[in-house]
């Protein structure tokens, strides 16, 4: 989707996967390779103007080796700090961005004593190589506790555990900077999950109050300019409380486009995709600005069938990855846009079955 938003502003790209498969082959040169693989890396960055980048789980070592050769947007040290939970959290804290009670766990002895601290119910997470709800648990009383900690207890890196956050609902900002400090930002989302997966997004959230909005661009400028942040960032939400009384809690980041702003792609002026090049390429930034009412719907491990009969529904925008359908695999997206779209989405994924 990057390579599909650079190619009209006259980017081309070159792109490293693993896989032989990678659904970016059809868009630019694709080098197969581990995203550690010395070699390959030197490929991907040979004559380069910039390289970045838009899977977490890759070496930020890796990224850093290749920063003499061409500009890595964005710094390889904010994915650093985004790829272990208690190092993004101590950030937001210390930038006075609001999180709740969390604890640092590698030995079971820990974990009782965060379970002490922060009562039940709580979450247990892996501290690094943790996506779509894989490696966390939410914990309800001591036996779930011992179940948990022998199943996800072992990880490299060790765990956090966090207190349990009884949110009204979840919200993302999407940010951007250019290399000369420019900023701007999406309106806020809202993100409905299922299993810890996003199983649909809304933009703009409804009935998010401007105080809201301001302190979401402000946590996402803060944390931003402390790291030297060219590109995309999304910054996700819980919100505590509801209407005016509610707060904003921090739960996590992600250094890169995001999956709550593909909506973006017809649901606003200048989608994520566009905007995250355009940064990284030092052009001048696109207008954030809605061009109406979106809804965004994951095809998670969904047949190319199901697919094809939203082809067939007027207005539903189909964006088909090329990936095999796997259980729990985000295989594509469905976007409405228009005043029925909040609505239209919930009626088009019950009619789907995408989320039962
Ligand atoms: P994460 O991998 O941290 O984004 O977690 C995935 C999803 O799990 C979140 O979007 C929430 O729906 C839920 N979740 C994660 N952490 C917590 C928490 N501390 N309290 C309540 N729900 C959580």
């Amino acid at each position: 989707m990057l390579g599909l938003a650079g190619l009209p502003l006259g980017l081309r790209f070159r792109f490293l996967d693993p896989s032989r498969e990678a659904p970016a082959a059809s868009v630019g040169e694709l080098v197969v390779g581990a995203y550690d693989d010395a070699s390959a890396l030197r490929r991907l960055a040979d004559g380069a103007d910039a390289v970045t980048f838009e899977f977490e789980n890759v070496s930020a070592g890796a990224l850093e080796s290749l920063s003499g050769l061409a500009p890595v947007w964005p710094p390889p040290g904010a994915l650093q700090v985004a790829q272990d939970r208690i190092a993004e959290k101590d950030l937001f804290r210390s930038l006075g961005v609001e999180v709740r009670a969390y604890h640092a766990v590698t030995t079971k002895d820990e974990l009782d004593a965060a379970a002490a601290a922060l009562g039940y119910p709580l979450v247990l997470k892996t501290r690094r190589f943790g996506y779509d709800g894989k490696g966390q648990a939410v914990v309800r009383d001591a036996a779930a506790l011992e179940q948990a900690w022998s199943e996800i207890g072992g990880a490299p890196g060790g765990c956090i555990a966090e207190e349990f956050v009884a949110f009204s609902r979840e919200v993302s900002v999407i940010a951007v900077r250019g290399p000369r400090g420019e900023f701007d930002a999406y309106p806020l989302v809202e993100n409905e999950h299922r299993e810890g997966i996003l199983r649909r997004t809304i933009a703009p959230a409804p009935g998010v109050s401007p105080a809201m909005t301001r302190r979401a661009r402000e946590a996402a400028k803060r944390v931003m300019e402390h790291t030297g942040y060219v590109g995309v960032l999304a910054i996700e939400f819980f919100v505590v409380g509801v209407g005016a009384e509610s707060t904003l809690v921090a739960n996590e980041m992600a250094p890169r486009v995001h999956n709550s702003g593909h909506w973006s792609i017809e649901g606003a002026h200048c989608s994520q995709f566009e905007n995250h090049c355009r940064a990284v390429a030092g052009l001048p930034l696109g207008p954030c600005e809605l061009a109406g009412e979106s809804a965004m719907l994951n095809l998670i491990g969904t047949p190319y069938e199901t697919a094809r009969s939203a082809m067939a529904r007027g207005g539903v925008r189909v964006h088909w990855y090329g990936k095999e359908p796997r259980a729990g695999r985000k295989v594509g997206h469905l976007t409405l846009v228009g005043p029925d779209s909040h609505a239209g989405s919930v009626v088009l994924a019950r009619e789907l079955g995408l989320m039962s």
